[in-house]
């Protein structure tokens, strides 16, 4: 049944086992209300279902189901529960009533009643019930209304929280883009500047205003032609994207590198919103770069070619001597003198002569020729020219070992200090040796070549490598590592050997080194002198003699003044420019009286630079020091050096004292040798004197101080100074 309240009038059910007893009261309600009835429950029930009435007038005691079953049942039934009950009955006790509120009733009249009141009830319950309705309704709607607003309140809420994150992720935004390092330019797709960040001003020099509007070309460089800009738009209209290095000018006109990724940026539309421009200042990036290819090649204090740029060269040349079966030359070469210098100079001027002499020797290069340095005071030249036999290749190398000689000596002379003096030693390598020789072997054929000349001295000649150099230089090399060694870890001792007069009482003792070797025992100086004399090792070997007879001698000054101890030194530490600075620091520092101190030189030290020495002798003797000429007559005796020199003493080498007992020359000149001294002054000491003929001889011809194992053999020194202790005071 479709019946709204707007549309039709009320309904109302009336129930009531007596019919007559509503009938007045039905009739007069028509006139306002539809009226049925229901005479009792199970029908009422069955009618309020079908017809859904807009208010039921329900009499209470009924036979078979009363009202209030009728009413419990309605309540039941949520299709039912909402129609409101009015109880007409004659009970009129207030239990009865409550039970009938208690039900779910709305009123209750009790009989006898008036028409117009239960009209008015009638009436009032239905306005309410309506209003409840509306109530209802405006409920709901409003409930929904809430819903809707509360669905809305949320999704603002995320509105809110969105654009908080928009907003703060925009500020991440700008200070990323103000704060980066890399400069950041954006153009619009017409390609005019619309924003840049402080990067880009820095790198630029220009600020903001004076950019936007402009193109990027204001910053270009002339470095790059009309075809570069053309194929790096090429690229991002095709890809989107172009990265490379520009060279870029800033506002003050300077040029800079920078490394630059353009990318186009598109809308949902596909069509270009802008280009970004990201670029990074690499000009010094590059400079170090550079910088580093050119030390990876090149020698940092010439910055001539190494060794890696050398192999490369010559790798070249090797391959096209091969391909033309000709002949090239590779010439390595040091610099005699130069660890002297270093030594007593510092490594300063080392520095300053090497990279000085480097640019005179390139000065000298023909064209392609190259010149290396190869380590510390070793260079090669590598000549580019391929012969077609050998021999026209080591006439080459020896015209460039010529060249090469000519020009450190003329250097040489240019030194500050006039008391060196450096000689080229070199060597040198014709290749191909075979039709497959390696680069490396050809270097190091040259070295070993160079390793000859330097340790066997040669003067005046290029040393060409022959094969069984290798073997003794590669010896000679480890040799001299483990005598570095051994001084750097103390293990070279002083031995002290007696020089007696002819009644045999101690005159002194010369001084003789000795290295302790930890696993060989000890080794004799004939062993690793020579050795030493190749490198700067002697020097050191010298210098600390020099400390340890001038420590020895100080306490004797005062004990045995007259005692005279002799110390060998070699004529590469007399080169020393400090030399005589070093020996008076050492006399003073051990407090020792000069004229105890014998200083023992060998002719060849003399010839080797006798003007050098001159001065420092002559500086030495002034101080009370003497000097002695050593293993005497087996060299260049001079007369010359005897008078000019400031000696004081001969010592007969002692090959002669061993063979003048049974040969007269020798005899002769073990004589003459006396006579010379006596004639210059000096004294005279017999070295090697083994048995007692030769003392006797000695004894009867010139009576020269003696030394030799039949006295005494090299010794500790503190057991030498033990045994001279006796004699004390
Ligand atoms: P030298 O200066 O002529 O020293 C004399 C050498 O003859 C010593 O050899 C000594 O032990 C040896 N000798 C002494 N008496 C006799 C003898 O009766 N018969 C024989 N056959 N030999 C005798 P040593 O100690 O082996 O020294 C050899 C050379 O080494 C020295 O010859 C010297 O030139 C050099 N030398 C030794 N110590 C030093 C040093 O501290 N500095 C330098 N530069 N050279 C040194
Ligand atoms: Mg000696
Ligand atoms: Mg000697």
């Amino acid at each position: 049944m479709n019946r709204t309240l707007s549309t039709a009038r009320p309904l109302l059910l009336m129930v009531d086992d007596v019919p007559s007893n509503i009938h007045v009261l039905a009739q007069s309600l028509q006139a306002d209300f539809d009226i049925m009835i229901a005479t009792d429950g199970p029908s009422a029930l069955a009618l309020i279902h079908k017809e859904r009435p807009d208010l039921i007038l329900l009499d209470v005691m009924m036979p078979g189901m009363d009202g209030y079953e009728v009413c419990k049942q309605l309540q039941r039934d949520s299709a039912t529960s909402h129609i409101p009950i009015i109880f007409v009955t004659a009970k009129s006790e207030v239990t009865a009533e409550e039970y009938g509120f208690k039900l779910g009733a709305v009123d209750y009249i009790t009989k006898p009643f008036t028409v117009s009141l239960v009209r008015a009830r009638v009436n009032t319950h239905l306005k309410l019930k309506s209003l409840i309705r509306q109530l209802e309704e405006a409920n709901q709607r409003l409930h929904y209304k809430l819903c809707l607003l509360e669905k809305q309140h949320t999704q603002m809420l995320n509105y809110s929280t969105e654009l908080e994150e928009v907003r703060e992720r925009q500020k991440l935004f700008s200070q990323v883009f103000e704060s980066t390092n890399d400069g950041v330019m954006i153009t619009d797709p017409k390609g005019n500047i619309i924003a840049v960040n402080g990067a880009f001003t820095r790198f630029s020099g220009y600020s903001e205003e004076e950019v936007l509007g402009q193109p990027p070309r204001i910053l270009r460089s002339e470095r790059h032609d009309e075809c570069f800009y053309r194929e790096m738009w090429q690229s991002i209209k095709s890809t989107g994207h172009w990265t490379g290095e520009v060279w870029n000018k800033n506002k003050s006109g300077e040029l800079y590198l920078e490394l630059l990724t353009i990318s186009a940026v598109h809308d949902e539309n596909e069509t270009i919103k802008c280009y970004i421009g990201v670029f990074s200042d690499i000009t010094q990036l590059r400079e170090v770069q550079q910088r580093m290819d050119f030390l990876t090649w090149h020698d940092p204090l010439t910055s001539l070619p190494n060794r890696l740029l050398l192999t490369d060269r010559l790798s070249q040349l090797l391959g096209n001597t091969c391909r033309q079966e000709g002949f090239g030359a590779l010439l390595v070469f040091g610099l005699q003198g130069f660890s002297n210098l270093c030594v007593t100079r510092g490594s300063a001027l080392g520095d300053k002569v090497l990279a000085d002499l480097s640019q005179v020797l390139i000065g000298s290069l023909a064209d392609g020729d190259s010149l290396a340095r190869l380590e510390g005071d070793q260079f090669a030249m590598l000549l580019s020219q391929v012969h077609e036999r050998s021999e026209q290749a080591s006439d080459a190398a020896h015209q460039h070992a010529d060249g090469i000689r000519a020009l450190v000596a003329q250097f040489s002379g240019t030194i500050e200090s006039d008391l060196f003096q450096l000689r080229a030693a070199v060597g040198a390598a014709i290749y191909p040796d075979s039709s497959e020789e390696a680069v490396s072997s050809v270097i190091s054929r040259a070295e070993t070549a160079y390793f000859r000349a330097k340790n066997t001295g040669s003067d005046g000649a290029v040393v060409f490598f022959e094969t069984h150099m290798g073997e003794r230089i590669e010896q000679r090399l480890t040799d001299e590592h483990r005598l570095r060694l051994g001084i750097q870890q103390g293990q070279l001792r002083v031995y002290l050997q007696s020089q007696v007069y002819s009644d045999g009482q101690v005159h002194g003792a010369e001084a003789l080194v000795r290295w302790e070797h930890p696993e060989e025992g000890l080794i004799s100086p004939a062993a690793f002198i020579p050795l030493a004399e190749g490198s700067d090792l002697i020097v050191q070997i010298d210098r600390w003699m020099i400390d340890q007879v001038t420590a020895l001698l100080g306490p004797l000054r005062k004990s045995h003044p007259k005692l005279k101890l002799s110390v060998n030194v070699s004529s590469r530490c007399f080169q020393c420019d400090d030399f005589v600075g070093y020996t008076e620091q050492c006399l003073q520092r051990y407090n020792v009286a000069p004229s105890q101190l014998v200083i023992e030189v060998t002719e060849s030290t003399m010839l080797d630079n006798i003007d050098r020495v001159v001065g420092k002798m002559i500086a030495l003797a002034d101080s009370g020091v003497s000097f002695s000429i050593d293993d005497f007559g087996t060299g260049y005796s001079s007369l010359y050096y005897l008078k000019s020199l400031p000696l004081t003493e001969l010592k007969i080498d002692q090959s002669f004292i061993r063979d003048m007992l049974n040969d007269p020359n020798d005899a002769e000149l073990v004589n003459v040798i006396m006579q010379i001294a006596s004639r210059f002054k000096l004294s005279v000491v017999a070295e090697g004197v083994e048995t007692k003929e030769q003392a006797d001889y000695l004894r009867e011809n010139g009576q020269p101080l003696m030394q030799g194992y039949l006295f005494s053999i090299p010794e500790p020194a503190a057991q030498w100074l033990k045994r001279i202790e006796p004699r004390k005071g």
